[in-house]
């Protein structure tokens, strides 16, 4: 041990580090241990990328495509990003207006550092993605939680709005399809979100990063859909992470008012520079090949999430909303707080899940990590023989506690 001579910066101390990669962490070390765990907790599709994107990423490197490239990503890919914002929602960009960095974590982050002042708060729906607050706060603004109802399947009640909206109000964060529920915003929670930007000059950052996973037939709907004007005061967050299984490539994109652009790259130059050059040669393989693949694992997941959603709802006293997109349920186990095993008392979800991974072998994720202590998340990304043995060993553990 070293003696902890220096102090840390006080923005380093406010924040926790993610707790979903770290329940990955400590699952994965109990598997090495030789535990038969498992892992629930994982935020990413259990599918490899698409050949032909790896093949795109080799040649890249045997073309000799290994050098710096541009800040805002080689035009190709954001030429691509162009096209398929076109193709996919009809929405018209230029290339001033894409930023490539490095994945979608990262364009959340330049964007907060380019808009946020200290003090300015950022409504975040709860359940909320983790790392959102952290990034609000690394940025020096306070993060205000609206928090959402399971009766209304976690859709935003427009008169939230209002309740929790100041005069010190930035920016609004829209995550559907989310993460932790899966759950989608309506039409009329987007349009009533889009008016009060419009009305406030709020800034809108809608994380899309699940756009494709969608087990709802037809299009899901989209804030800038609502009103043309939102263009001005909409970033849209995307990347290939989720979409193509590429979370280990590290390419996410923004899309949105050229000025706003123009300041993340300011800071991206200072930063990371560029997101790696053969990863954005793989990414542009993957927005200009066949787009059949995200659809190709929502139809392997569908039957993966009405199984989990079937065998929750079916366990005493635990709801579960069916999720509309994404690889996640996010049951409400509340039903069981203020139990005990072996004269332990499940306090909320972080004894729940610490229960689960220590007497079902199974790694989950804490509600607590989303803003919601009523709830665990489990990913539904893994074989169904998995969630199988999984879904019966949470039954039993529950079944368990007195
Ligand atoms: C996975 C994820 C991202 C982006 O992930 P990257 O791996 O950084 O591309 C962004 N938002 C949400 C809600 C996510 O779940």
């Amino acid at each position: 041990m070293t003696s902890e001579c220096i102090s840390l910066a006080e923005r380093v101390t406010r924040i926790k580090p993610s707790p979903t990669l770290a329940v990955n962490a400590k699952a994965k070390a109990l598997k090495a241990a030789g535990a038969d765990i498992l892992n629930f907790s994982v935020g990413e599709p259990d599918f490899d990328t698409p050949e032909h994107v790896c093949e795109a990423g080799k040649k890249a490197i045997d073309d000799g495509h290994t050098r710096y490239t541009a800040v805002p990503g080689i035009p190709e890919l954001r030429e691509a990003i162009v096209q398929r914002f076109k193709q996919d929602h009809n929405w018209d960009y230029s290339i001033d207006q894409i930023q490539v960095c490095c994945g979608g974590k990262h364009g959340l982050y330049n964007i907060f550092q380019a808009i946020i002042n200290p003090g300015d708060e950022v409504l975040i729906p709860a359940p909320y993605w983790v790392s959102y607050p952290p990034m609000v706060q690394l940025a020096g603004g306070v993060p205000v939680i609206i928090p959402l109802e399971e009766k209304d399947n976690f859709d935003l009640d427009p008169s939230m709005l209002t309740k929790y909206a100041t005069s010190k109000t930035r920016a609004i964060i829209i995550n559907s399809p989310s993460n932790p529920a899966g759950s989608l915003f309506s039409e009329t929670a987007l349009a009533a979100i889009g008016k009060m930007a419009i009305e406030n000059d709020w800034l809108v950052i809608t994380d899309d990063i699940y756009e494709t996973i969608t087990y709802s037939n037809g299009k899901i709907p989209h804030i800038l859909d609502t009103d043309a004007r939102l263009m001005d005061r909409t970033v849209v967050l995307n990347g290939v992470s989720k979409s193509f299984a590429m979370t280990g490539w590290r390419i996410g994109y923004s899309a949105g008012p050229a000025h706003i652009i123009k300041a993340m790259n300011k800071i991206q130059s200072q930063s990371t520079s560029n997101s790696s050059a053969p990863a954005q040669y793989a990414a542009l393989a993957a927005l200009t090949g066949p787009q059949d693949f995200p659809g190709m694992m929502t139809e392997a997941f569908l039957p993966r999430r009405d199984f989990c959603v079937n065998e929750l709802v079916a366990m005493e006293g635990v709801t579960c909303v069916n999720p509309g997109g994404a690889f996640y349920v996010f049951p409400n186990f509340s039903h069981y707080y203020g139990r005990e095993f072996n004269g332990k008392k499940i306090n909320g979800s972080v004894d729940l899940s610490d229960y689960f991974l220590e007497e079902a072998q199974v790694a989950s994720v804490p509600g607590a990590a989303f803003g919601c202590d009523d709830f665990v998340r489990f990913s539904f990304a893994t074989s169904m023989d998995v969630l199988r043995d999984g879904m019966e060993r949470i039954k039993k553990a529950l079944a368990a506690l007195s």
